[in-house]
């Protein structure tokens, strides 16, 4: 008989930002833990079909699965934490159900019924929850957005029917609500956290457990004692989540609150031994001072938001943490560069250079001129995505070719080192179509990047349209680089470092993808290395 699935639901309310997303895939890092295999999904209420085309500075990075899907960056935390690569079905946009299923209603399957927000969209949504839930001991499912919030009531309202159709025993409903503190008086509020089970409860679901997530810890428990009373929820079931210095701590501050056991209880699963060796042995090297520091300029459009680069910090600092090392990440304005309002010795000041990922025209001289200055002053680089490309017009500028540029820069420039891929041309606007997901690389021997993957042949996550002219991929050598990984089947280059350098690396992909807090990539182990060894 086929396993049949349990499902956690996670809700929030009273504010956004309250990390969801990080109680969703703490709880399933604490399953996992346990020997339980679990899945996630992140329903997103917004009608855009995924999050291709939405704006990174305001809503954090496009994360890119394994198959190709782009999405929130909540995957990117589930990954993180579970050590698992999740695919399409993981991230669910209202955008790509409704597309669905109007498909459906012209394709006539509807046979004459009036299509309705209950039960077709609603049941629409429950195929997607349980497809993605198939297979798995346990499905998390976040619900993003804040309970109360029109657009979500859909996605709210399938959970509840799911729980009915599964049997309540099968499912957990976990809030996540805020309960703030006032400084004048010196209180504590629940009122906020109230008003936002009332709504829940108010749509029919009565929550299990409660996360309530405050600025500091505190032990008041008649706090505990009057949750529990106006919200039904058991004592026990009520965890109080400070704030944490890093996110990771988060699974075991739930842990300490035995929230896992109530879970395993509540879903009646077997209580096994967890196994979070790694992953506390990582948060003692995450909170200590090393006697090493180095610090990294991140050559970036976006100053204002983290979010917008975040599975590159994160591999970044796990990188550092692993290698003892702390690590201090800092913006340079690209546009600052290119406007000559930065002056470029204070890149000296860096033991490493990053260039990330990015589209449009905008400040990518700037990026040029920190990947030009990067080579001749022999400080590491790394360069993801656009940062190869940039990397390689840098070498051709520095080698003399002065107008050496990319589509992006000059569309009709002759001296296009960087062009739109054959297949891309004229999908410049359009969602979903970009060169997404995993595509192989097969790697150099003796190559710099050959040494730090100990393999021949790699897999990575892709998101782009440009690639490197194969009419200029044999002045590469004359301007100092070399091509160490090309795909096998299209032969567009993955992968360049520089040889007379002593980090000098860019790829194609987009390594950040892969990373783990435990196991992080070797390419950024590489970075920091390099750095170390300076
Ligand atoms: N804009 C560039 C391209 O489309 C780089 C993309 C990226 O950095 N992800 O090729």
């Amino acid at each position: 008989m086929p396993k049949k699935t349990k499902y956690i639901f996670v809700t929030g309310g009273v504010i956004s930002g309250l990390g969801k997303g990080i109680t969703a895939a703490s709880i399933a890092k604490l399953l996992k833990s346990r020997g339980i295999s679990v899945n996630l999904q992140k329903c997103d209420p917004y009608l855009n079909m995924d999050a291709g085309l939405l704006n990174p500075r305001e809503h954090g990075e496009c994360f890119v699965t394994f198959d190709g899907a782009e999405t929130d960056l909540d995957l990117g935390h589930y990954e993180r934490f579970i050590d698992q690569e999740l695919d399409h079905k993981s991230s669910l946009m209202s955008g790509k159900v409704l597309y669905n299923l109007i498909q459906d209603e012209r394709a006539g399957k509807f046979d004459g019924d009036d299509v309705q927000i209950i039960p077709h969209l609603t049941n629409a949504i429950q195929d997607y929850i349980t497809k993605a839930g198939k297979g798995f001991d346990v499905h998390i499912v976040e619900i993003g957005g804040t309970v109360g919030d029109y657009e979500s009531l859909s996605f709210i309202e399938a959970i509840r029917e799911l729980g009915i159709k599964l049997g309540l025993e099968n499912c957990v409903y976990i809030h996540v609500v805020y309960l703030p503190f006032i400084n004048t008086s010196k209180e504590i509020k629940t009122k906020p956290a109230q008003n936002s089970i009332r709504d829940l409860r108010g749509l029919g679901i009565q929550p299990n457990i409660l996360i309530c997530r405050s600025e500091d810890k505190f032990k008041n428990h008649r706090i505990i004692q009057k949750i529990n009373l106006f919200s039904g929820v058991a004592q026990e079931r009520i965890a109080i989540v400070p704030n944490a210095k890093s996110i990771y701590q988060i699974p075991l501050l739930l842990k300490e609150f035995g929230i896992d056991k109530q879970v395993l209880n509540l879903l009646g699963l077997k209580e096994t031994k967890p196994d979070l060796r790694q992953w506390e042995e990582m948060i003692v090297l995450a909170n200590k001072k090393f006697q090493r520091k180095i610090k990294v300029g991140i050559i970036a459009k976006y100053l204002d938001n983290a979010d917008t680069y975040l599975s590159v910090f994160e591999a970044l600092r796990s990188a550092a943490l692993w290698n003892n090392t702390n690590i201090e990440i800092c913006w340079v304005d690209a546009a600052g560069i290119e406007a000559g309002n930065y002056d470029l010795e204070k890149l000296k000041s860096f033991d490493g250079i990053l260039v990330p990922g990015g589209f449009g025209t905008s400040a990518l001289e700037g990026k040029i001129q920190a990947a030009q200055y990067a080579l001749k002053n022999n400080i590491p680089y790394l360069g993801l995505c656009l940062g190869l490309q940039m990397g390689v017009i840098a070498a051709a500028r520095n080698a003399g070719l002065k107008k050496a540029t990319s589509f992006e820069i000059d569309p009709k420039s002759n001296e296009q080192i960087i062009i739109t891929m054959e297949d891309q041309r004229g999908k410049e606007l359009t969602g979903g179509t970009m060169r997404l997901g995993n595509y192989e690389c097969k790697i150099s021997k003796d190559t710099l990047v050959s040494k730090l993957y100990k393999t021949n042949r790699v897999i990575e996550r892709h998101r782009h349209r440009g690639e490197c002219n194969p009419k200029f991929t044999s002045s590469f050598q004359k301007w100092g680089l070399r091509i160490c990984g090309i795909n096998p089947q299209s032969k567009l280059v993955e992968i360049v470092e520089g040889v007379d350098h002593k980090f000098f690396v860019g790829t194609q992909f987009h390594p950040e993808f892969k990373s783990r807090p435990t196991r992080p990539h070797p390419l950024f182990v590489g970075f920091i290395k390099s750095m170390i060894d300076k």
